[in-house]
């Protein structure tokens, strides 16, 4: 550990009463837009272990109970646990909200659990089960498609978990889905923005607004005596991973925006691009999709939410393009002499970008839900 990263445990340790009688913490792990995450070991896991006896080499991830029985007595079994230091200028709801819908959250091993939650004064932190893994930007563009599904597969019945509960995770993103390459194995963690669904999935944008607007012809630059109402919806989660229903700001925002990040994940494994869309504001953002989707199709998901989508920039065509000529222009490959659009790609890639189609369907009312998107050829024959 590096000094200065050694100095913030010190503080941390010495600031939070009684906390050293019950952890030690031997590394940070993470570090989020809200909190700082440590590595450490929980100390009451198992009474014969002393401070002494500590030895990274003979700890492993949490064994269960029926294991350890097995265990050669003298052999020392460590459990580590995260230690969430969440950031005292989060709102009291907002943390109270992380935790209550963590708490609910218990019963998958592809999702995170609260093994239990301390507060000292104002500083508020969670205590979860460990989990080993690799940086996403070591790993996405290494695997293969058998690998991929794999990744989805854990990923999705994540999400099934959560929206069976009626829980939006609203992150969703790699650093949030902390995945085990040797194992094929992923936690879903992160559920600092997340919400429950208070509604019959249906987007009433368009209904309460009554009839769409009419499409207008495009005005050249900002409209400047708009007299229209402004929208107010939660928007919550990461650039790049945004859905378009969240992008125009439809204020019934279901479930199904799960299912586009996870799509995202995907078409950056397919491209070999991280991050694939990288704009910082929601406008250039929704620019960065229709480039790639085309203004038809745009048009009709921003009428679906009561929107209009115009613009007068000249390289977003019409129709798009297909995700099948994105990842082949991605990843660079040659083309195809006489061969169509498409002829580069492998049967295996084929098939994860069918199943990458459903997940990016800018209609959210297409768009596979996770349930669905598990009982997909691509998520239950792997490899085959
Ligand atoms: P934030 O809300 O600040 O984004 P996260 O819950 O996403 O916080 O945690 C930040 C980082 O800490 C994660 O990206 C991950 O690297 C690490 N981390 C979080 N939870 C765990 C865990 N249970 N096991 C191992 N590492 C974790
Ligand atoms: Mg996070």
């Amino acid at each position: 550990i590096c000094p200065e990263v050694q100095e913030e445990i010190d503080e941390f340790m010495a600031s939070f009463r009684k906390l050293d009688l019950h952890y030690k913490i031997v590394s940070k792990t993470g570090e989020g837009t809200f909190s700082s995450v440590y590595k450490a070991i929980d100390l009451r896991y198992d009474k014969y272990i002393n401070e002494w006896d500590l030895d990274e080499r003979t700890a492993e991830y949490y064994s269960p109970r029926s294991k350890r029985q097995r265990l050669n007595p003298r052999e020392k079994k460590v459990k580590y646990v995260a230690i969430k230091k969440i950031y005292v200028t989060s709102s009291p709801q907002r943390i109270h909200n992380e935790l209550e819908l963590l708490k609910d959250l218990t019963g998958s091993k592809n999702v995170v659990s609260l093994i239990t939650a301390f507060r000292h004064l104002d500083q508020v932190i969670a205590v979860m089960p460990y989990f080993r893994h690799v940086d996403f930007r070591d790993y996405f563009r290494k695997l293969s498609i058998p690998e991929i599904q794999l990744y989805m597969r854990s990923l999705f019945t994540a999400l099934k978990f959560v929206h069976a509960k009626d829980i939006l995770h609203r992150d969703i993103k790699p650093t949030n889905f902390l995945y085990d390459c040797a194992k094929g194995r992923g936690v879903l963690v992160d559920f600092g923005l997340a919400e429950r669904e208070e509604h019959d999935g249906v987007c009433p944008c368009t209904r309460a607004r009554g009839a769409p607007p009419k499409p207008t012809a495009p005005v050249r630059g900002y409209p400047k005596n708009d007299q229209r109402p402004s929208k107010r919806a939660n928007r919550a989660g990461t650039r790049g991973f945004r859905a378009p229903e969240v992008l125009f700001k439809c204020n019934r925002q279901t479930t199904k925006i799960d299912v586009w990040s996870a799509g995202v994940i995907l078409l950056t494994f397919l491209s070999k691009r991280f991050p694939f869309f990288n704009s910082p504001d929601d406008i250039d953002a929704i620019i960065e999709m229709a480039t790639v989707f085309g203004r038809v199709k745009m048009r009709a998901c921003a009428t679906l939410h009561g929107a209009t989508f115009e613009t007068g920039i000249p390289t977003i065509s019409e129709k798009g393009h297909s995700l099948s000529s994105i990842v082949e222009w991605a990843t660079s490959r040659p083309k195809p002499e006489a061969g169509r659009r498409g002829d580069s790609l492998s049967t295996e890639e084929k098939r994860a970008l069918d199943f990458l189609e459903k997940t990016l369907d800018l209609d959210h009312r297409k768009r596979l839900s996770a349930a669905e998107a598990l009982n997909d050829p691509f998520l239950t024959n792997i490899g085959t």
